[in-house]
């Protein structure tokens, strides 16, 4: 049987190894974590929604389920000339190759003083916490934004930061604080959100309206500092807390590699999601690059379908098949956008764009598929095809 090495144990990484593992490959893979984190759940930590046991699955009982081989170790080099993965504790050699390592954060100057919730998943932790002085001292000023990267705008990341912004807002009016405090959402680009569809854009503003969640737009961001963010004109927005999400870029391990890269330091991909000029090198998710329409945008579900495409393209590959599958064509932009008091249904393809608010149900909705996506991946239930 064909060893088939996977890198990383995210959204794609753990999809494609369950995919391989269905179509009767022998699977390794590694992971510098020791669980699977479900980001799109995360969102309910700072506002004490859901624990952070939550929203991990511990990897060792992934591998248990689908039998898979799991290493816990972090990738330092990836050598495609000797088909060989240098790691912190070994060099380990593979016949195919999966990577799904994620992608790493622009980081702006005194980035050091904000937070994300889409940097380290601790950091959701620290978010909570600082959220909880704020709330024991009964008021402050909290400042939540995204930015782009002008190298690959699919690699911008701002729905969370919309979800954690109405969290905090309902959040507080739960507990009859809203009015004490200063919420802002800022972005450096003048209509943020603006791949999401023109309605989305409209419908977000209105959000912001009804809830007294002030806006400041279009204004490059110079630097963060303790108590605020300044901006390129010399402005200040001040902030007790700062959650800024930056837009993803190369990843480091990368730089080290001999992978062929854009120069956003994303990785070379055809359709099939075999990296340009390497017959046995696949990559998946965050860390490659997206070709499509100019909205495309580097979300989970896609992860997912690349790394199904993938281990079909594998198998099809080892049987010596010229049958291959690609990815392009399941873009689009989907998401259950949490809206503090219920959700927003988005969805954009090339042909509709779509924004239904789901008032209370759409919570329920996103709580189920956190279920139906744990208990799924654990085969305590079946599958629905495709998702
Ligand atoms: C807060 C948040 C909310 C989101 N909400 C949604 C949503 O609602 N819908 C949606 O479709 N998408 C959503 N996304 C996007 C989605 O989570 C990502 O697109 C997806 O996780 C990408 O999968 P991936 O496998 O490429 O990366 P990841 O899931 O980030 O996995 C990367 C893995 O690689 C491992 N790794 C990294 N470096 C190394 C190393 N050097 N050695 C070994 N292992 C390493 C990491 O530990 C991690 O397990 C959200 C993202 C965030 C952050």
């Amino acid at each position: 049987m064909k060893n088939v090495t996977v890198l990383g144990g995210g959204i794609g990484g753990i999809e494609a190894a369950i995919a391989l593992r269905k179509e009767g490959l022998d699977v390794t893979l590694v992971s510098d974590r020791e669980y699977l984190y479900i980001w799109p759940v995360s969102i309910w930590i700072p506002t004490r929604q859901i624990e952070f046991e939550d929203v991990i699955i511990p990897l060792e009982e992934l591998a248990k389920k689908h039998n898979f081989n799991l290493i816990i170790d972090r990738v330092k080099e990836i050598k495609t000339n000797t088909n060989s993965v240098v790691l912190e504790n070994q060099t380990i050699s593979y016949e195919y190759l999966v990577v799904s390592l994620g992608a790493d954060k622009i980081k702006h100057p005194g980035i050091e003083n904000t937070l994300s919730i889409c940097g380290k998943p601790e950091d959701s932790l620290k978010l909570r916490e600082k959220l909880d002085t704020l709330i024991s001292q009964g008021e402050g000023k909290i400042a939540i934004g995204f930015g782009g990267n002008p190298k690959d705008p699919s690699a911008t990341r701002g729905g969370p930061a919309y979800e954690v912004i109405f969290n905090i807002d309902h959040y507080l009016r739960r507990k009859g604080l809203r009015d004490n405090f200063e919420l802002t959402f800022f972005a450096p680009m003048t209509n943020p959100g603006a791949r999401m569809g023109e309605n989305a854009l409209v419908t977000m503003n209105q959000f912001f309206k009804r809830t007294n969640i002030n806006t400041h737009f279009g204004k490059k961001i110079k630097e963060f500092s303790q108590d605020g963010i300044i901006f390129e004109d010399e402005t200040k927005l001040d902030s007790d807390l700062t959650m800024f999400i930056s837009a993803g870029t190369v990843k480091e391990e990368l730089r080290n590699s001999d992978l062929p890269l854009t120069e956003a330091g994303f990785i070379k991909i055809d359709e099939h999601c075999q990296v340009k000029g390497l017959d046995n090198v696949y990559a998946i998710g965050d860390i490659a690059n997206l070709e499509g329409p100019q909205w495309r945008s580097k979300q989970g579900h896609v992860a997912e379908v690349m790394a199904r495409v993938t281990a079909q393209n594998i198998k099809a590959s080892i049987q010596g098949s010229p049958k291959r599958h690609g990815y392009k064509e399941h873009l689009n932009i989907l998401c259950i956008m949490d809206t503090g008091n219920g959700a927003a249904y988005i969805y954009r393809d090339d042909h509709k764009e779509r924004l239904v608010p789901l008032p209370v149900i759409g919570g329920w909705l996103k709580r189920g598929w956190r279920q139906y996506y744990r208990l799924s991946k654990l085969k305590k239930i079946p599958r629905i095809p495709g998702m």
